[in-house]
């Protein structure tokens, strides 16, 4: 086996290139002795990397940031963000660095980033450090989400390093390695703004369209498009994330893509009783990134863009601000119209439906499953069950089962579609309780509960036998249900 990193490995450096005052050359620690737990090989041949060359030595220390191809440049970015509501001018890549960009099969390109991979000059009081858990739980929901359909960065491998990291308690340390359209998010624009620089900011800008929006450089206004894009593209993911009950729990300004990919997995959770006010965040205490807030802390974090990016909007910046408002105004509505074509998907029930009479059922539908408490997943998968004329599971979900008959009958006058509903309404996803037995089992070494709990969801439409309890919700003595932040 040679130990020449593979020579069809080559990095573009374009962020590095054309944005050096927010890309600091740095470079991965050694770990001591690393160890690939799970590989996405299908994502690898994508990106043109040989699986079987990166289960290699060479290839797991490519992985881990140690083993770099000539020619290539890992940088640590440079961000700022709003904390729950707290602006920090300087975060960055902390304990992450990007190690360069790959074309993928679709020609686009991709970053190819370590999260895990040593103290950075952004590391402030860190360790730089990831641990196996929490980087397996990204690698794990990341692959749920985009099986799901919903924009996110993707998880290629994760290393164990053979090191201990310490919180708590000792654990085993780890490496991401973490594939996006690009990392760079609204606290990067906060930063480029905070620097006081105009041609960087700039840059910055035309930086994001020309890789995420290119449409808008055709336009009149290239930021101004620019900024209505990033409004639409959010608006449009976070309606995913609440159709399908996903709570980030850290949606903090520097944890936003420009993108519109969900990025950074760390107290992340799907909700399974119905609940607006749901938090699973231990440092969430105010419930500020609750489920039912996620719109409205999006539309929060969009006008901290709006802030950035207002130099680029007008000379005149009354101007700017009312240009920029505009924009921001229409993200309610941009929100609205996503979710309803979603839950309008959801129910089974034709596009040309009127939304005007999609929304109120929807919304009386929503408040008899919070006040029954009934698992947002198991519910709509079952619905479907209903529109072929079995509505016993459905109505067994209910406290009272005689809360939901009214409701199903004016739905089922609608003439749902069972079967449309069963392509958009998943079986599987990854319950709290599985992850959490997933993720002890691997930080103990065993990785076939994570393995299987990988191959239910990344298939989350198509029922399977034997995969039953992975369609339950957690047992009642799972409690209330916990995560602590991603590190
Ligand atoms: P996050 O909460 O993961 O979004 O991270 C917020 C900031 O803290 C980012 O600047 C991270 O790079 C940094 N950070 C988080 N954990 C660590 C760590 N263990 N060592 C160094 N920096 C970290
Ligand atoms: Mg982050």
């Amino acid at each position: 086996m040679s130990n020449e990193p593979s020579p069809t490995v080559t990095f573009d450096d374009r962020f590095a290139r054309e944005l050096a005052e927010m890309a600091v050359p740095w470079q991965a620690d050694e770990p001591p002795d690393p160890r690939l737990l799970v590989l996405d090989e299908a994502l690898a041949a994508t990106l043109g990397l040989d699986p079987a060359w990166l289960r290699s030595r060479d290839g797991v220390r490519l992985l881990v940031g140690a083993g770099v191809p000539d020619g290539a440049r890992p940088v640590a970015q440079a961000y700022a963000g709003h904390q729950f509501g707290h602006f920090v001018p300087r975060l960055g890549d902390g304990r992450a660095l990007l190690l360069g960009e790959l074309v993928d099969a679709d020609g686009q390109l991709r970053d190819l980033h370590l999260k895990g991979s040593g103290r950075t000059p952004f590391a402030r009081g860190g360790d730089g450090l990831a641990v196996v858990g929490p980087m397996l739980r990204e690698y794990v929901v990341s692959q749920a989400m985009h099986a799901l359909g919903i924009p996110t960065t993707r998880s290629l491998a994760v290393v164990a390093t053979g090191r201990t990291v310490h919180r708590e308690t000792p654990l085993p340390g780890a490496v991401l390695a973490r594939v996006a359209s690009s990392h760079l998010r609204v606290g990067s624009f906060q930063y480029a703004r905070a620097t006081g620089d105009a041609d960087l900011l700039r840059r910055l800008a035309d930086h994001a369209i020309a890789r995420h929006h290119p449409e808008a450089a055709e336009t009149e206004q290239p930021y101004l498009a620019l900024f209505e894009a990033v409004i639409a593209a959010q608006a449009s993911l976070v309606a995913r994330w609440m159709l399908v009950g996903f709570v980030h729990g850290v949606m903090n300004t520097d944890n936003m893509t420009i993108s519109g990919e969900t990025i950074d997995y760390g107290p992340c959770a799907f909700m399974e009783a119905f609940d607006p006010a749901a938090v699973y965040s231990s440092i969430d205490q105010a419930g500020r990134y609750a489920y039912g807030k996620q719109p409205l802390a999006a539309q929060w974090n969009l006008a901290r863009l709006a802030e950035a990016v207002l130099p680029l909007l007008h000379e005149d910046q009354e101007r700017a601000v009312v240009l920029a408002t505009a924009a921001l105004d229409r993200f309610p509505d941009r929100y609205r119209a996503a979710w309803s074509a979603g839950i309008r998907a959801k129910l089974g029930l034709p596009d040309a439906l009127d939304p005007t009479r999609v929304v109120p059922l929807a919304d009386e539908l929503l408040t008899l499953l919070h006040s029954g408490r009934v698992d947002h997943t198991s519910f709509f998968r079952a619905l479907a069950g209903a529109a072929r004329d079995d509505a016993e599971p459905t109505r067994r979900l209910f406290p009272d089962p005689v809360a939901i008959d009214d409701w199903l009958a004016r739905w089922r006058a609608l003439s749902p579609d069972a079967d449309a509903m069963d392509r958009v309404n998943p079986i599987y996803i990854p319950r709290n309780h599985l992850v959490e037995e997933a993720l002890a089992a691997a930080t103990h070494g065993d990785l076939r509960p994570l393995e299987r709990l990988v191959e239910a969801v990344t298939a989350p439409y198509d029922e399977r036998p034997g995969l039953e309890r992975y369609a339950a919700a957690a047992p009642p003595d799972f409690g209330s249900y916990r995560t602590y932040c991603g590190t």
